[in-house]
């Protein structure tokens, strides 16, 4: 086909240049497009089990429509679900999100595109499109359950014994659609057979399934704001029946483009490679000289620290604490060892906690008591659990370990901060901790032993802030992950082996020669990222490339911003400390913490922003949108991760990480990306 039988007109002068190649790798099907000398070839195949036969495939049969050999192709885009197994050897080749690549491509379809749906076999995405360049303004992705997608609707055709295809053409023909309220798989098979059973037509079943699906995805496109210029690509995008219930429900007419719009990824993919050959863009290594920090003798020594704590070494009292208001101060001056209850992580202790709580709890505090019930041998080991009653979810799992496994003691924590009143209740509580600290341990709580803790542990954070200020440089000389095994260090080691650890760390990095070159700098909020729940900053740091730079969540740069009154009566003293340490977001007024947020995130100069919680967390999870404003309002994108243990959403959060990393290059200027 001639360029311009595919292609708006309007942006004809753009598409100059060799011979590019845009590779969609879908769940379901493989689709490439090849841009060269005027002519635009598309191939499609059903994605096999190899991915790179698939992509191999695609780009033999362009090369036969095309007669071109491999040497004429200048570039190569990956793209979809199976863009990370694309490699080529004697091809210059890079990958992007299939946001990026639809949103290009349907903007090279119809200049006057402004919101995409996206459907696919396995997720389904909401786009809205910068009419000038086909960059990404915002994007939404369902989570990681089937509704509304292919995979869905394929489920519900072997219900009704029909294609997919067939299942669209039955839709259309319905009067009267049924009324479907299941948009889970599994109870949408027992809502379809039960309504047969009832007698409803299959036309008026399918187009109900259709409207169902269609809701769902409405619901993503009132979240990134419905323009007029509404384009559907993706798998499902031939399907007539849903093309009919988007167009119903979302009040818009679909664009129509010149090809089927199920290539629109992959065009959008050609687009850019076309961008990246004439910018000479190749797959990058890092530069040898990256300054890296070995953390391997700290992680020994939380490793031995936690042998130690096992077997009683020191033979002293050993306590664990859930939340960040526990003064440790008490604990040490006390002469007993204390560690943070927050080994979680794994999938296996989620599912042995469940076993207790049987109710909607975050992963993080399941994880906890699953631990327990595992006969995790350092929670074992311990003499008592101790929290100060902050979220719900906490203080009933305080209180299940209790029952179960260990003393547990909770002490109240006022919810409102700045009443005279919660400080004197707050004070008084800390006063029955020492009482109760005392009688565990035998020992006399001395001020002097008090003041003498009170001191070190205010020098222990504000080196952990020093060190974490040293993130403020363009390229910070230590990664998110490197802050977090700090932090972790906090919750195992005594204060005073702290104290020449982390200055010798910060004299280490701060010696780091300066360097100019800037990385893509995110901020990260939202609630706890335990100790076995790396899968995030992994991604983020170790396969995206991207810095995390600062976090106000609970187990980053929060546990530095107490600063204890060092003179006067410490009791008190810890009760303000503590209580005007960063809130938690189950304390009043929230305002407070939104605002330390975006301040923090300002102050560290951080391109975007992700808030990730744990599903179901009462806390993090509820107040969200007054964050999300407030990050709007200081012009820092943000995106929303919703989490939790399991490993299933690892391609999909991947993806919408990537998308969202390639939003803020763009608008950095920090790739070729984008329109030329
Ligand atoms: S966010 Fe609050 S309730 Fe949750 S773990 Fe942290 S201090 Fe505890
Ligand atoms: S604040 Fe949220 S994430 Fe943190 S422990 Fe409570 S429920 Fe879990």
């Amino acid at each position: 086909m001639l360029i311009q039988e595919v292609v708006d007109v309007r942006l004809l002068d753009k598409i100059t240049g060799g011979s590019v190649i845009g590779i969609d790798i879908g769940s379901r099907t493989g689709k490439a497009v090849l841009l060269s000398r005027g002519q635009v070839y598309t191939s499609s195949v059903y994605t096999g089990i190899n991915m790179q036969e698939t992509a191999d495939e695609l780009l033999e049969d362009l090369l036969d429509q095309s007669a071109l050999k491999r040497s004429d192709i200048d570039y190569i885009v990956g793209t979809g679900y199976g863009r990370i197994a694309l490699q080529y050897s004697d091809i210059s080749s890079q990958i992007v999100t299939e946001i990026s690549c639809h949103a290009m491509g349907a903007h090279y379809l119809n200049a006057d595109v402004r919101t995409i749906v996206d459907i696919g076999g396995q997720d389904s995405k909401a786009i809205r499109v910068d009419p000038l360049t086909g960059g990404v303004v915002e994007f939404v992705m369902n989570d990681k359950c089937a509704a509304g997608t292919g995979r869905f609707l394929e489920k519900v055709a072997e219900i009704l014994e029909l294609t997919i295809d067939e299942l669209g053409q039955e839709a259309v023909k319905s009067g009267s659609p049924s009324e479907i309220s299941s948009q889970c798989v599994v109870f949408a098979e027992s809502e379809v057979i039960s309504l047969r059973a009832k007698g409803e037509t299959r036309q008026d079943i399918a187009a109900g399934i259709h409207f169902a699906s269609a809701k769902r995805v409405r619901n993503l496109l009132k979240r990134v704001g419905i323009e007029p210029g509404l384009i559907f690509s993706g798998g499902v995008s031939n399907n007539i029946g849903m093309r009919k219930a988007l167009e119903d429900l979302s009040g818009h007419p679909l664009i129509e483009a010149k090809i089927d719009t199920i290539f629109a990824g992959a065009l959008g993919a050609a687009i850019h490679a076309l961008n990246y050959s004439k910018a000479a863009i190749t797959s990058t290594q890092e530069a040898e000289d990256v300054f890296r920090l070995d953390l391997t003798g700290l992680e020994n020594r939380i490793a031995e620290r936690q042998d130690q704590l096992i077997v009683n070494a020191e033979d002293r009292k050993k306590v664990g604490y859930l939340c960040s208001y526990t003064p440790l101060e008490m604990i040490s001056a006390a002469g007993v060892s204390h560690i943070r209850l927050f080994k979680a992580g794994d999938t296996h202790t989620v599912a042995s906690g469940e076993q207790i709580t049987q109710s909607v709890f975050c992963d993080f505090t399941k994880s906890i008591l699953g631990a327990f019930k595992e006969k995790d041998p350092l929670y074992t080991s311990l003499d008592k659990i101790y929290t100060f009653y902050t979220c719900d979810c906490i203080k009933t799992v305080g209180e299940a370990i209790g029952e179960f496994f260990t003393p547990a003691d909770i002490y109240t924590l006022p919810r409102i901060k700045d009443k005279p009143s919660s400080r004197d209740f707050y004070s008084s509580q800390i006063l029955s901790f020492k009482a109760d600290l005392e009688q565990l341990s035998g020992n006399i709580i001395t001020d002097g032993e008090l003041r003498l803790q009170i001191r070190q542990y205010n020098e222990v954070r504000k080196l952990l802030t020093q060190i974490s200020e040293l993130r403020k440089r363009p390229n910070p000389p230590l990664s998110g992950k490197d802050y977090l095994d700090l932090v972790k260090a906090f919750y195992y080691l005594p204060a005073e082996e702290l104290l020449p650890l982390y200055q010798g760390i910060y004299d280490k990095l701060a010696a780091v020669p300066v360097r100019e070159d800037r990385t893509i700098r995110l901020f990260m909020a939202g609630g706890i990222i335990a100790d076995g729940d790396r899968k995030l900053l992994e991604l983020i740091e170790d396969e995206l490339g991207a810095r995390i730079v600062a976090e106000d969540h609970c187990t980053g740069l929060k546990i530095a911003s107490g600063y204890i009154d060092e003179e006067g009566d410490p009791y008190r003293a810890l009760a303000e400390g503590y209580i005007d340490q960063t809130p938690c977001a189950r304390m009043k007024p929230l305002q407070e913490r939104v605002e330390i947020s975006g301040g923090l995130a300002t102050e560290y100069q951080a391109d975007g922003v992700l808030y990730a919680y744990l599903k179901f967390c009462p806390c993090y999870g509820q107040i969200k949108n007054e964050f999300f404003r407030h990050y709007q309002q200081l012009g820092i994108p943000v995106l929303e991760l919703p989490i939790d243990y399991s490993k299933s959403d690892q391609g999909q959060l991947k993806t919408r990480l990537e998308a969202f990393i390639e939003v803020l290059r763009e608008r950095k200027g920090l790739t070729a990306v984008g329109t030329a």
